[in-house]
């Protein structure tokens, strides 16, 4: 299938090359022209304008957060720019309110717009193994199937109102820290008693908390590979705040939401902004006086 692909960060440039290798004609562009190198090494052609990119069947962006996609999508040489009116499928985290904004632009203009943000961190990424939350309209659904199949394990189709499938990455977001906290806590806990955070791992997550998230984030944190980031600080405090936008459009009062925030401004404060977003277990270890 003739597509584009617009943003080639971490996630990106994972997802972009298994799109080319699956055998798609796939036209890039990147903020920074360099990262679009190993991409057209390897068969794809380079856009130079983001509406360059727009003149496939499907558009797919993946990019830091709304103010990316924005530029991305309505700037002069935007996706909504081009007359080839591709199905724009957003990849990025970004806010519920965003989503619908897009929604309505795509109607306007006559196009579909698909919301696809993704589960997995860029090893999952390079590996095809994603989890693809989409939603929107069925027949532009169907067409992005193969193109999903050869980025994910498995597609969840979550309704026909895009905005369903961020309100879904967004809360799934909020209770993976939510758990990389509770992790932290409870292994700073055991370790100050005495009990090896490797013992206290191998009871829970082969019992009760044998999840992929505790799994992973149990062994991050054991290990403290918080460098280089696979899911950088401040993109977990910028999904925080989109949280927190929509609990607050929504009135749902979400008081562990501000636990959360605090501790990852903490994280990046004391940290920096080049740290993994589960570095905040070292802010929670350094609390303890360990
Ligand atoms: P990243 O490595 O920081 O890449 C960000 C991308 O956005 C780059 O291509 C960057 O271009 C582009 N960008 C930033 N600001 C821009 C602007 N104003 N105009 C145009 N392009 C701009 O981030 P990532 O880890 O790939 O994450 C991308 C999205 O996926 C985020 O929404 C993130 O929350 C979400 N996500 C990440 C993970 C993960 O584990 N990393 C997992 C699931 C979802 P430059 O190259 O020019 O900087």
């Amino acid at each position: 299938m003739e597509i584009g692909f617009i943003g080639l960060g971490q996630m990106g440039s994972a997802i972009a090359g298994n799109l080319v290798k699956a055998g798609h004609d796939v036209t890039v562009w990147n903020r920074s022209a360099d990262k679009t190198r190993p991409l057209v090494e390897i068969g794809a052609r380079r856009a130079e304008t983001p509406t360059g990119a727009a003149a496939g069947k499907v558009v797919f962006t993946m990019l830091a957060n709304d103010q990316a996609v924005e530029r991305v999508v309505f700037g002069d040489d935007g996706v909504l720019a081009s007359a080839a009116r591709p199905i724009h499928v957003s990849m990025s985290t970004i806010s519920v309110a965003l989503a619908e904004r897009l929604t309505e632009a795509h109607a306007a203009s006559g196009g579909d717009f698909i919301s696809a943000p993704v589960f997995g961190r860029p090893s999952f990424a390079a590996a095809g193994k994603l989890a693809v939350v989409a939603a929107g309209d069925d027949k532009a659904l169907e067409v992005c199937e193969p193109l999903f199949a050869a980025i994910g394990q498995r597609t969840f189709k979550v309704g026909a109102a895009p905005k369903n499938a961020n309100v879904i990455k967004l809360c799934g977001n909020f209770m993976i820290l939510a758990a990389i906290e509770s992790l932290a806590e409870a292994m700073t806990l055991a370790a100050k008693n005495g009990v090896e955070k490797a013992t206290l791992l191998d009871v829970l997550t082969n019992t009760l908390f044998g999840s992929p998230i505790y799994q992973t984030y149990g062994d991050i944190l054991l290990h403290e590979r918080f460098e280089p980031a696979g899911f950088a600080a401040p993109l977990g405090l910028k999904d925080m705040n989109l949280v927190d936008s929509a609990a607050l459009s929504s009135r749902v009062p979400m008081p562990f939401l501000g636990v959360l925030r605090t501790q990852m401004v903490t994280t990046i404060a004391r940290h920096g902004e080049d740290i993994d977003w589960s570095a905040l277990g070292k802010v929670v270890t350094e609390n303890s006086g360990l």
